[in-house]
């Protein structure tokens, strides 16, 4: 060992309680799933971690009974100020029980602990915490008089932040006084089953929130089923397309978050050392399994040499490998499947021109990895400029002015977020005005927080989640 490597530190999964096989959680019970079952794994060792239950149609139908039964006897008649006692009692257990959570989340998704223990789980509690204040406060909110819940939401989520994005459809949903059916990704089960038994610890009422676990037909019919009232997505544009049709022409209400391939624009009088951090972190961060990544960097022609140069440096002390190592920087990549896109459109930009630099880092043998890369040279028509990569790969342009900046940025069908790094605050303001992204970060990137709405423009979807924006989602009639 060299002088400067470090020890391994990993964190024990002595306190997780895993079962060898999770049911689908319906009517506040573990229920055995009629359709065939899967297998969840490690994405880092490929070592198999429990057996899944699918969700079939009947199963999905069982869920929606339970949660319309729930909505009708017990949450809708519920004051909000009670339904906000669950919220905050819900959001303490997470608290109590969050290292077993970051261990579970880190294990079936590859994430760096670092990261599910100091991002994942605290955002997670964090907004159950803001949605329970909000419960008893709806009629206050500026969303109209008396507003009314809209019924059964049927949540489905990726597998990106499995658990967060559980938190951000079920805490805002739950306050508004809806119940829900969730689907979570089929890669990533594990934390909404350890949820679904923090529902029970907090004495939730049966059928209040329902989790049905399967791959894609199982979230088909849940957006599908009649007796759904609220369809909230989020995940690819192409499913989410899918999704608007089948919605289409049904009184449902329909919120769709979906991909992303943000600037992150870097201009001559940035401090750029703080930049280099902040293009690490939009794009590094969680493997770049994200959809608000920055996954297009456009930088100042006249610094472009030295960013690259100072990136390429603080890239090569970046930890790849054991998700559960508290030293660890980049984890594993989600699946198989993930890998295979991300080697492909890695390819492509080869293929186009664009010129590759990988970190040099020693890759484990079994699992899935792939190591901190960039492309320079990259153009607007190049598709790993266009194409959602949503993997650690960073495509690099360039740009001379603030003008032409701002319409590189916006030539994409996407718009979800975007950075910005200037020492100049009239700048920054003047750049964040044009730019069609949900949300636009200023010297900073890939920052939460759960009274800050986030959501986007064009292909990126529709509605906002967070913030009071994000209960009108799940109110009748209300807007922001
Ligand atoms: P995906 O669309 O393949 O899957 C998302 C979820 O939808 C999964 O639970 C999946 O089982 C389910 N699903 C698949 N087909 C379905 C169908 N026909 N009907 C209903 N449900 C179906 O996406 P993914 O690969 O899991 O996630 C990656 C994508 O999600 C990326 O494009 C990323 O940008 C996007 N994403 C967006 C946000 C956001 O807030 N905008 C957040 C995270 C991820």
């Amino acid at each position: 060992m060299s002088f400067l490597e470090y020890a391994p530190a990993p964190e024990s999964t002595a306190l997780l309680n895993l079962r060898d096989s999770y049911g689908l959680f319906i009517d506040g019970q573990f229920v055995d799933g009629s359709g065939d079952g899967f297998t969840t794994i490690s994405p880092a060792t490929e070592q198999r971690i429990a057996e899944i239950a699918t969700a079939s149609d009947a199963d999905v139908d069982r869920a929606v009974a339970a949660a319309r039964r729930a909505y009708e006897k017990t949450w809708s008649r519920m004051s909000g100020r009670d339904r906000g006692k669950y919220l905050f009692r819900i959001a303490r257990l997470v608290q109590e029980r969050a290292r077993e959570l970051a261990v579970a989340e880190s294990l079936d998704n590859g994430k760096p602990i670092k990261e599910s223990r100091d991002v994942d789980v605290p955002l997670v509690a964090a907004w159950f915490f803001y949605y329970a204040g909000w419960a008893d406060k709806l009629d206050h909110a500026g969303l109209g008089a008396n507003p009314q819940a809209l019924g059964v939401a049927g949540q489905v989520i990726p597998w990106n932040f499995p658990l967060l994005m559980l938190a951000w459809k079920v805490a805002p949903a739950l306050a508004a006084g809806n119940t829900v059916v969730l689907k979570p990704a089929e890669t990533t089960p594990l934390t909404a089953l350890i949820f679904a038994e923090i529902l029970q610890q907090a004495d939730l009422p049966a059928g209040v929130v329902n989790i049905v676990t399967g791959a894609g037909a199982t979230g088909a019919a849940l957006v599908r089923h009649p007796d759904v009232d609220k369809v909230a997505f989020t995940g690819s544009t192409g499913v989410g397309r899918d999704i608007a049709r089948a919605v289409a022409g049904t009184d449902k209400k329909l919120t769709l978050e979906l991909g992303g391939k943000a600037a992150n624009i870097v201009f001559d009088d940035a401090p750029i050392d703080q930049a280099v951090e902040g293009i690490v972190n939009g794009i590094f961060f969680n493997q770049g399994h994200v959809c608000c990544a920055g996954s297009r960097l456009l930088v100042q022609e006249s610094i472009h040499d030295e960013v690259i140069d100072r990136l390429k440096v603080r890239l090569s002390t970046l930890r790849l490998g054991d998700p559960l190592d508290k030293n660890t920087d980049i984890g594993a990549i989600n699946s198989a499947a993930q890998l295979a896109r991300i080697r492909e459109l890695s390819d492509i930009g080869e293929a186009e021109g664009a010129e590759r630099w990988t970190a040099e880092c020693a890759i484990p043998e079994k699992g899935f990895w792939f190591a901190p890369t960039i492309f320079t040279g990259v153009e607007a028509s190049h598709r790993i400029a266009r194409d959602e990569v949503f993997g650690p790969v960073l495509s690099v342009l360039t740009f001379r002015t603030p003008a032409e900046a701002i319409a590189k940025a916006n030539n994409t069908p996407y718009g979800l977020s975007a950075g910005i790094w200037s020492d100049k605050g009239s700048r920054i303001l003047a750049v964040a005005d044009r730019l069609r992204a949900g949300v636009v970060w200023a010297n900073t990137f890939n920052r939460f927080d759960p009274s800050s709405p986030f959501g986007g423009y064009k292909e990126s979807g529709y509605g906002r989640e967070g913030g009071r924006q994000g209960l009108t989602a799940y109110l009748k009639g209300a807007s922001a």
